[in-house]
């Protein structure tokens, strides 16, 4: 199949909004960085959940209609395992509101970060058990997948680098993805798949086999930047589009060629580099990289 032209515009560059969330170390409301976004001649973002309740739901929803600006994913839901009922129920009952905030937004899905050991995000696991997370996680795509299906928003689990497996998510490749799909969706009906990030799987020695096997119906998102040497940060030390070891073109043949064709979505959290730039050189510069290197 032939891979879509990146090289003479930036149609199908979408902005995840947390690349331009703090500006000169600052933090940028989400309606300021829409506009910049627009000013861009970008034609979707992806915004984060903190940032919509900040800016308002309505205010938001109305802001990209008047623009004509798409989403290419909402993010996030996700984080299901906790320590007693009370905690499961509080995680289903927030993926709910988050479904239908992307729903209000007319995402094309909501992307899940699942979570894993309790407390580990503040230090303080709760236990050690991956498999008892796991299957938390299991069961909580399963309950919010039966919402999602009834107002139509597809899930999209993105699995994270096994680095943040203790306090992120313990879903790490996308084969493990997938076989949570598999069994949660058998009928490939398009109601759930993942987010590929590259920053995340690009290691991984069987990416190319899983994101055939993932195919047009469940490849829901792809997320696009760098993957430095040294990384200084597990978290927030993401490179720009050309500036790491990440073979982005290859991976994208591999994504197009199983059939993606929706927007390649710049996702960068770079405190101490493009955090402290300007977000209009931000903005230029993923342009022009996504143009000679995605
Ligand atoms: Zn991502």
């Amino acid at each position: 199949m032939n891979m879509r032209d990146f090289t003479t515009d930036h149609d199908w560059l979408s902005i995840n909004t947390a690349t331009i969330r703090r500006q000169q170390g600052h933090e940028v409301p989400l309606t300021r960085i829409i506009d910049q976004c627009a000013a861009h001649g970008v034609r979707a973002i992806s915004p984060w959940r903190d940032q919509v309740a900040a800016a308002g739901l309505g205010a938001v929803a109305r802001q990209l209609r008047a623009l004509g600006m798409g989403l290419s994913g909402y993010c996030r839901g996700g984080f299901f395992p906790a320590v007693d009922p009370a905690g499961l129920q509080a995680a289903l009952d927030d993926n709910r509101r988050a479904i239908d905030e992307a729903k209000a937004l007319d995402a094309p899905c909501l992307v899940l970060v699942t979570g894993s050991l309790p407390g580990a995000l503040n230090g303080a696991p709760a236990h050690k058990s991956l498999e008892r997370v796991r299957a938390q996680v299991h069961d909580g795509i399963a309950a919010s997948l039966e919402y999602a299906r009834q107002v139509g928003m597809p899930l999209a689990i993105e699995p994270l680098h096994p680095m943040q497996a203790a306090d992120r998510a313990c879903i790490n490749t996308l084969e493990q993805a997938l076989d949570l799909c598999d069994a949660l969706d058998p009928q490939r009906s398009g109601a759930l798949g993942v987010a590929l990030d590259v920053y995340h799987v690009w290691w991984d020695p069987k990416l190319r086999q899983q994101i055939a096997r993932a195919g047009a119906e469940r490849l829901l998102a792809c997320h696009v930047c760098d993957w430095l040497t040294p990384t200084r940060d597990l978290l927030s030390d993401r490179g720009m589009m050309g500036d790491g070891v990440v073979e982005l073109r290859k991976i994208r043949s591999w994504v197009e060629d199983a059939g993606f064709r929706g927007f390649s979505e710049v996702e960068i959290f770079s405190q101490s580099d493009w955090w402290q730039r300007s977000g209009d050189e931000v903005l230029a510069t993923c342009i022009a990289r996504h143009r000679t290197c995605v």
